[in-house]
């Protein structure tokens, strides 16, 4: 966790000169896109603010309290977020049973693969009653910390109710006590809970900085980390879902098919939709699909800025491609809006073959030019 926040450095500057300063607020809302890192970078502040042995700013990770709350085990962490119905009791007991297993992985995949998307066998929301819980426990007196902490997580899957609830929280709240929501639906907050609360900005990612996420803490590629950071938008943790995801058969099926369409070998690919008819899962035309938009993108980025290239290690198949001189940027830009139609075909499960065709075909008018 520690030290591995990228490309927020903005609003982590601004949160450590608050401590340094000692103007930490008692609530705050972190809002923008998903996978950009508000959780993580509000577990690095409240670690911060609480560290007993701060080196350079940051919290150091080592200490007591560091690792208490890396273990999201201090005893003055309330971390709540989106369950399905726990039937909390008010000391923040689950009376539901049959919830316990999952809420308990839940919390080690939280610790362990925090960007992992673990996500409940039932709809899940912020119950009042975990509401009650929460302010049950701020009524009582802090533990060890210098300021005790409640981090609401998708605070905005509170209904109405549960949000009219904390807001009595917000208006009047406890002393030596630093609230945090984070959000990446701002929109669906009450405007009375917003207006309560110091308003924290996250940015998309950059690519290149996802990237960097990508190659330092995994064990991938150049290209694999080029097209992961594309395909994920500045979305970190969706990039690294895909990792996790990852087979070549996507990527190679794709390289395949342009290679065919750029040869003109119709037999050839009646005889590889052949080898690969029980490609069925959606996963993986999803990615052919998304590997053959990056190519075509590639074509474009050699030759406007050919650092942006993803396909680094395909470049003779893109120079031959290049070498039909008719084809215009244009011409490659509609190709590319003709390609979400079969995408949204991908998503209706509709016949793999007929999808594999009509990738084949629409890649063959381009070369045909
Ligand atoms: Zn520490």
């Amino acid at each position: 966790m520690i030290n591995k926040i990228k490309g927020q450095d903005k609003v982590i500057t601004s949160l450590m000169r608050s401590i340094e300063n000692d103007k930490v607020g008692q609530s705050y809302l972190f809002y923008g896109p998903t996978g950009v890192g508000k959780l993580t970078t509000a577990f690095y502040f409240v670690m911060a603010i609480n560290c007993t042995n701060r080196d350079l700013g940051s919290p150091c990770g080592k200490c007591n309290s560091c690792r208490k709350f890396m273990k999201l085990s201090h005893p003055d962490l309330i971390y709540l977020f989106p369950t399905p119905n726990l039937k909390l009791s008010e000391d923040g007991e689950i009376k539901e049973t049959k919830y316990q297993k999952e809420f308990e992985t839940y919390i080690q995949q939280k610790i362990e693969t925090p960007w992992n998307d673990y996500v409940f066998s039932a709809s899940s929301e912020i119950r009042i009653g975990a509401i009650r819980w929460v302010q049950n426990r701020l009524s009582l007196s802090k533990n060890e910390a210098k300021k005790r902490i409640c981090i609401i997580e998708d605070a905005d899957r509170m209904n109405n109710n549960t949000a009219n609830a904390f807001l009595k929280t917000l208006e009047e709240p406890p002393e030596d006590t630093v609230i945090i929501l984070t959000t990446s639906k701002p929109n669906s907050l009450l405007p009375t809970i917003i207006s309560r609360c110091q308003r924290v900005a996250f940015n998309n990612l950059s690519n290149p900085t996802v990237e960097s996420i990508l190659r330092e803490n995994f064990n991938i590629d150049l290209v694999k980390a080029k097209s992961f950071a594309k395909i994920s938008y500045g979305n970190a943790e969706k990039a690294i879902q895909l990792i996790s995801q990852d087979t070549d058969s996507g990527r190679n099926i794709a390289l395949k098919l342009i290679q065919l369409a750029l040869d003109n070998q119709d037999l050839d690919f009646l005889s590889f939709l052949n080898e690969i008819k029980d490609v069925k899962q959606k996963k993986i035309l999803q990615s052919v699909h998304a590997n053959i938009v990056l190519f075509l993108m590639d074509l474009i980025y050699q030759r406007e800025n050919p650092s942006l290239v993803v396909n680094v290690d395909s470049l003779t198949l893109l120079d031959k491609i290049q070498a039909h001189k008719t084809i215009t940027s244009l011409d490659i830009y509609q190709l590319i809006d003709e390609s979400r139609e079969l995408q949204r075909m991908i998503e209706l499960n509709v016949y793999n073959n007929l999808i594999v065709t009509s990738l084949y075909n629409m890649l063959k008018k381009i070369m045909k030019k």
